[in-house]
């Protein structure tokens, strides 16, 4: 037994429950995993440590890639993100105060009006709630705290402690969506690859006095990236990396000395600038598990890969490990296989750990490459952009990584590409 918290003196509650699958985080990584197996015929346990409230109440924001919503078209659910959120036709890429500028446009992919979304944290989150609160082959735990989980044979034993009542949930196979420090990871003694970077990130929303016409900025600075999401409303989040100590020192700075810096490096394309929310610091790392998946259990998102967040990658590779775990689980199951054991999840992760090796070095080669002033580097980097710029399938290619038209898509992606998603209930 793996113990992942010290026991308490409370009651304990007898009765397990079965579930064919228990997933571990109801971030929106396992909760697309939940909606992705709703209709699978596998009975799903979703386990939660927060309330739900505290999920629907983060406003974080994130770059959504084209792959990630035709995953939600697919599930049936982009008719009620779509409303609440931004959709950007174009990308603007610049190096510095460097003036040549690169534009990436929805027009490079030749696909549709749009290039890339930018979505709050509880606009992608509610209606995976809601729709899972419709479900009756659903059991929700939350907020629930994971005590234990014991591996056997045939099943998994996870003892969960909701209101101070030990509930044990047995299943066939684990998941753990439990995000970057996954206690079922370290319980599971999985080891990982990677480093701390040199960077932190500070994220914020601004109010700007100019609309932001659906523009996404990256700027890279030799301190590191500084980032622009237009939200709803002439609202922006903004994702600025540099230094630990820098981004702590700016982070804490004074409001208008801040605001003073925050102008320099945001530009002046949208008027006056002021901070609408609290500046969040946070390190920066590149982490790979060495494994994806023992017998009885599987690790997605951000408990399996932590990346840099230049070109807002880490939450849409997570909801791709989602719907790649679901499909693989549910051609399992239709073919009476046990779902839990490795050999049935090795396609999992022969797909997906080596796509995520590819989006976590692509992240890492743009951070370094320009995040430093070596003349020679510097010079590559700048012909690196002219041919952006100049060729268009240069373009056509970057844009196919940063939007998640590379490798292999979920099948419930591609229907969606190809209008035969389900209509949102
Ligand atoms: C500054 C910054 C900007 C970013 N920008 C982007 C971006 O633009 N685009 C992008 O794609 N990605 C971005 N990312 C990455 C993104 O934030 C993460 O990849 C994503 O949030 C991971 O989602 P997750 O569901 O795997 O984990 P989490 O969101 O961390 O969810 C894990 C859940 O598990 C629960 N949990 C943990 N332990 C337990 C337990 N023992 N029992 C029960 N529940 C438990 C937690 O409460 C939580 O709800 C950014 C990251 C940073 C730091």
């Amino acid at each position: 037994m793996v113990l992942l918290t010290q026991p308490s003196q409370r009651s304990s509650s007898t009765d397990a429950l079965d579930a064919d699958v228990i997933i571990v985080g109801a971030g929106i990584v396992g909760a697309t995993l939940a909606c992705s197996l709703l209709d699978s015929g596998l009975r799903v346990a979703l386990v939660e440590a927060r309330p739900q409230s505290a999920g629907l109440s983060n406003r974080r924001a994130y770059a959504v890639t084209l792959l990630s919503a035709d995953i939600f078209r697919g599930l049936g659910l982009w008719d009620a993100i779509r409303p609440a959120i931004t959709a950007c036709s174009r990308i603007r890429l610049s190096d510095g105060a460097y003036p040549k500028v690169v534009w990436l446009d929805s027009k490079d992919l030749k696909r549709q009006d749009e290039v890339v979304y930018v979505a709050e944290h509880n606009a992608l989150l509610k209606p995976l709630y809601d729709r899972l609160e419709q479900s009756d082959s659903l059991h929700w735990c939350c907020p629930a705290q994971v005590m234990s989980v014991d591996y056997l044979p045939t099943c998994a034993e996870v003892t969960v402690e909701i209101e101070g009542e030990r509930q044990l949930l047995r299943s066939r196979l684990v998941v753990a969506a439990d995000g970057a420090q996954s206690p079922l990871r370290q319980a599971a003694d999985v080891t990982t690859k990677g480093w701390g970077y040199w960077q932190s990130c500070i994220g914020f929303t601004v109010r700007h006095e100019q609309p932001h016409q659906n523009i996404a900025y990256e700027r890279f600075w030799p301190s590191g990236p500084f980032a622009i999401l237009p939200l709803p409303g002439n609202r922006s989040q903004v994702v600025w990396t540099a230094p630990h100590a820098e981004a702590k020192a700016i982070a804490a700075m004074p409001e208008p000395e801040f605001i003073k810096l925050l102008e320099k490096n945001y530009g002046k394309q949208m008027g006056r600038v002021e901070p609408d929310s609290p500046r969040r610091v946070f390190p920066v790392r590149l982490m790979q598990s060495d494994r994806y998946i023992l017998p009885r259990l599987a690790l997605v998102g951000d408990a399996a890969h932590n990346c840099h967040p230049v070109g807002g990658q880490g939450l849409n590779m997570g909801i791709r490990d989602a719907a790649a775990l679901a499909q693989v689980l549910r051609q399992a199951n239709q073919r009476g296989l046990d779902i839990g054991h490795v050999k049935t999840l090795k396609p999992y992760q022969r797909w997906r750990k080596l796509e995520n090796w590819a989006i976590l070095a692509f992240t890492d080669f743009l951070d370094r490459t320009f995040s430093n002033q070596w003349p020679p580097i510097v010079w590559l980097r700048r012909i690196g952009l002219w041919m952006l710029r100049r060729i268009g399938p240069v373009r056509m290619i970057a844009l196919a990584i940063m939007t998640g038209q590379f490798g292999k898509k979920p099948a419930i992606a591609k229907q969606a590409a190809y209008g035969i998603a389900k209509s949102s209930k």
